[in-house]
């Protein structure tokens, strides 16, 4: 068998079953802590079944590298078999991803729009709805979500949790994450000068103005459940902390670790994936 067929086969498999294992975990309960550091955890949660699967990818590329094309010995059909339905669900993520792409997003009052340059956009209507100091708020509000690439990143996120469908836990970590995003952004806003009563008042104007959002879009409303808190939270002082400058360390340092553990991954596959690929295909492939 072609060496990078039954490799990519491997990898489907092994991905997949990786990445429905993790995606059951339950989902951690976040604290207090200030919400940009919130924003760190809970975005790191999403991601951690994929970069579990990664791992386990990175082992079969080094397996994979040890191994003459085409591999010797019989390979049983069933494998195609166990891979699809990690393909039907890897074809669904990529769908939904190619759909969010396609269609730009429609009935949002404010809302920042596209992932490598992103923009804000405000409906006409909207900004005879909210005062001056409210249209600012919202203004300032958005800005953050330009400055983070959220739309982007909410597209990232929605792929990724997509890939653990059907999974409700992943659904709940993806949910949890925009929540915390868009308490993250107001405190961002907030701290630059913006006072929480007028973005207060910005929400609720474009609560009334908003009929349904859909697309990877970053708004200033957010989910629509987590309002009621929000809205409070607006209307009380600056919670401690979130005037903190921004986190980027932690991003750095784990992506650093994580190609440090890939790289391990690989050289552990070279060096002794054989006999365990072997077993695990109940064929001999040397
Ligand atoms: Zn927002």
């Amino acid at each position: 068998m072609e060496r990078e067929s039954l490799l990519a086969t491997l990898i489907v498999i092994s991905g997949g079953l990786v990445l429905q294992l993790f995606a059951a975990w339950p989902s951690h309960r976040l604290d207090d802590s200030p919400s940009r550091r919130l924003e760190v955890l809970s975005w790191c949660a999403l991601w951690w079944p994929a970069a579990a699967a990664l791992t386990v990818a990175a082992w079969l590329c080094g397996w994979a590298l040890s191994q003459p094309d085409p591999v010797p010995g019989h390979v049983s059909g069933l494998i195609f078999v166990v891979a699809t339905p990690f393909l039907i669900i890897g074809g669904r993520a990529v769908l939904r991803s190619a759909w969010s792409l396609c269609h730009s997003p429609r009935g949002f009052g404010i809302a920042t729009v596209g992932f490598l340059h992103p923009q804000i956009v405000v409906a006409p209507e909207l900004e005879q709805i909210l005062d001056a100091r409210a249209l600012r708020a919202a203004l300032a509000h958005e800005r953050t979500h330009v400055l983070h690439r959220d739309p982007l990143r909410i597209w990232l996120a929605q792929f990724v949790t997509d890939l653990q469908w059907p999974w409700g836990t992943a659904q709940r970590r993806f949910t949890d994450w925009l929540a915390i995003l868009e308490l993250a952004r107001d405190d961002e806003a907030r701290a630059g000068g913006i006072d929480g009563a007028d973005l207060a008042a910005a929400v609720l104007g474009s609560v009334r103005f908003q009929i349904r959002m859909s697309g990877a879009a970053a708004t200033l409303i957010g989910r629509p459940e987590a309002l009621p808190g929000r809205i409070a939270r607006l209307l009380g002082p600056l919670p401690a902390g979130a005037a903190a400058p921004a986190i980027e360390t932690p991003y750095v340092a784990l992506t650093c670790a994580l190609l440090l553990v890939w790289v391990c991954a690989i050289g552990l596959g070279l060096a002794c994936g054989q006999p365990l690929i072997d077993t695990l295909l109940a064929i001999n492939l040397s």
